[in-house]
């Protein structure tokens, strides 16, 4: 087939849809030629671990988020690939809620099983991305870092796989200037080792919030306060962890909240979020939105309602994360190769306000993450995706976020069935929460003993 196709990074997203292509090109599809730009120096995305912050080796923003002892924080069930299995990765069964290492190492394995670092060029970023109303293609300029040149190449088609937890969302309350410590954004947060013995406030009601506060007091912070904005958590939290309302301002060391209470605390860290930041797109191709599960724009999630030649891969807010990543690649794919034909753009508009409405009636976790395996279904309905139990996944999230609300500690420590394989998860020999080396080889290890069992 003739024709280019760009796309922008190469994190699980990218990957998913270099190999859905492969796919294709094994079962005989005539594929057009892919190019993918990479700026770091390897693959993975946020899984690819780098101890820099701030700014990377080329002096451009560090893209990694990710901190050591890092570990899933879904079942690990609910991003199974359906074509390259846990069990086929690995050889046997592994625990439901593997440390960032093992993760990664799976991810790769598929990306290495079907050939397609061929495609990618590292080192390389994308600075800007325009259309062409002419010739109808897209013109990037491209840098290659290591020689520090930039060139202009033409693509048919273009697909941003860009991820959107890399820019952090960095807000400033009054006495931040004069704070005697350090206050620094989960972006950059790297070991909590860095904060043992030392008190903290962590500023955020999310995942991060969640995750940062459990770590840092696993390894050693002496305590920890959580401040949120709109909702606390309300996880049954060990001690040295509290929930307190939303900051005011802050004296010297010490963090006053909206309710008059007040701790004195060494560092703040700001769990904050992440913005969608796409300075490398034209105003007229640039996705803006905050972190929804339905971003405006894309109709299916994905197609530019504009030009459904540009194509945004998994923007969407995360329950879901490799599976709904193939589901979105396979069926731009099949767009790009003609076998899918979209609807007008009246039709798309329409559609994208009927989910988009639906997000704004959701209640709680339970719809959310309902909502997203509809998404997901209602991609897989019209592509080769190959089968899997689909429900069962939206059981066992279910069953994850019960699980959170009983143990925040002890949540990990479940197993869960492949909805792949049906295979039981073998619980980890060691919990979580007393589980210090989070190393691929410890974890892979079953003769290692359960010191709790
Ligand atoms: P990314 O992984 O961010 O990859 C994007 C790639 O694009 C990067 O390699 C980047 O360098 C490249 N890139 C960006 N801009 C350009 C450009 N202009 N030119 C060239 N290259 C570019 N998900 C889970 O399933 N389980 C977890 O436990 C989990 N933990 C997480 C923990 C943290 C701290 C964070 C921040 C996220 C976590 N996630 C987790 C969610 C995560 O978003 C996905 O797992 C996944 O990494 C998203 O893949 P992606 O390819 O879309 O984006
Ligand atoms: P997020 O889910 O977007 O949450 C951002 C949080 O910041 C929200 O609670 C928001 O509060 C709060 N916030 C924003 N502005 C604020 C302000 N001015 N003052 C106070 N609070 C403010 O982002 P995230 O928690 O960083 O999670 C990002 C992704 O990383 C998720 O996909 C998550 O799964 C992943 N992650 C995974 C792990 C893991 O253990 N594997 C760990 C960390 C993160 P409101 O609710 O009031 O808006
Ligand atoms: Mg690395």
């Amino acid at each position: 087939m003739a024709g280019r196709v760009a796309i922008i990074g190469a994190g699980p997203s990218g990957l998913a849809m270099l190999h859905a292509f492969e796919r294709a090109r094994a079962g005989g599809a005539d594929v057009p030629e892919l190019v993918c730009f990479e700026k770091q120096s390897d693959w993975g995305g946020l899984w690819n671990y780098t101890w820099r912050s701030g700014l990377d080796e080329h002096g451009d923003p560090c893209h990694g988020s990710m901190y050591r002892y890092l570990w899933s924080n879904g079942p690990k069930e609910c991003l199974e690939f359906a074509d390259y299995t846990f069990e086929e990765h690995f050889g046997r069964p592994i625990p439901s809620f593997p440390p960032r290492a093992v993760l990664e190492d799976y991810i790769l394995g598929r990306a290495k099983k079907s050939g397609v670092r061929r495609h990618i060029q590292f080192d390389t970023a994308v600075r800007w991305v325009d259309h062409d109303a002419t010739s109808d293609t897209f013109r990037l300029i491209i840098e290659d870092l290591g020689r520090g040149e930039s060139r202009e190449e033409e693509f048919d088609h273009v697909v941003v796989a860009s991820g959107h937890f890399s820019v952090p969302n960095v807000p400033s309350y009054p006495g931040f200037e004069q704070f005697p410590g350090r206050i620094l954004h989960s972006h950059d947060f790297r070991d909590s080792q860095e904060f043992a013995g030392k008190d903290l406030l962590v500023v955020g009601g999310s995942y991060s919030a969640e995750d940062i506060a459990l770590q840092t007091k696993k390894y050693g912070a002496r305590s920890v306060t959580i401040s949120y904005r709109s909702a606390p958590m309300s996880f049954p939290w060990p001690d040295g962890i509290e929930e307190l309302p939303q900051l005011d301002r802050v004296e010297g060391r010490t963090v006053h909240f909206v309710d008059g209470s007040s701790r004195d605390v060494d560092a703040i860290i700001l769990c904050t979020g992440y913005r969608h930041h796409f300075p490398f797109m034209a105003g007229s191709l640039r996705l803006s939105t905050s972190n929804v599960l339905y971003p405006p724009n894309l109709y299916k999630g994905v197609f530019w309602v504009d030009n459904p030649k540009l194509m945004y891969l998994s923007m969407q807010d995360q329950f879901y994360t490799f599976t709904m990543f193939d589901a979105e690649a396979w069926y731009a794919r099949d767009y790009v190769l003609d076998r899918i034909t979209l609807p007008d753009r009246a039709e798309m508009e329409k559609d994208i306000a009927v989910w988009r409405a639906r997000e704004d009636s959701l209640d709680g976790p339970s719809e959310q993450i309902d909502f997203q395996a509809d998404h997901i279904e209602d991609l897989l309905a019209e592509v080769d995706y190959p089968a899997f139990d689909m429900a069962l996944t939206r059981e066992h999230f279910k069953t994850w976020e019960h699980h959170k609300t009983e143990s925040i500690v002890g949540y990990r420590d479940q197993g869960f069935s492949s909805p792949c394989t049906g295979t039981p998860a073998p619980i980890h020999h060691t919990a979580w929460w007393e589980a210090l080396d989070d190393s691929q080889a410890t974890f892979l290890d079953q003769r290692e003993k359960n010191p709790t069992a």
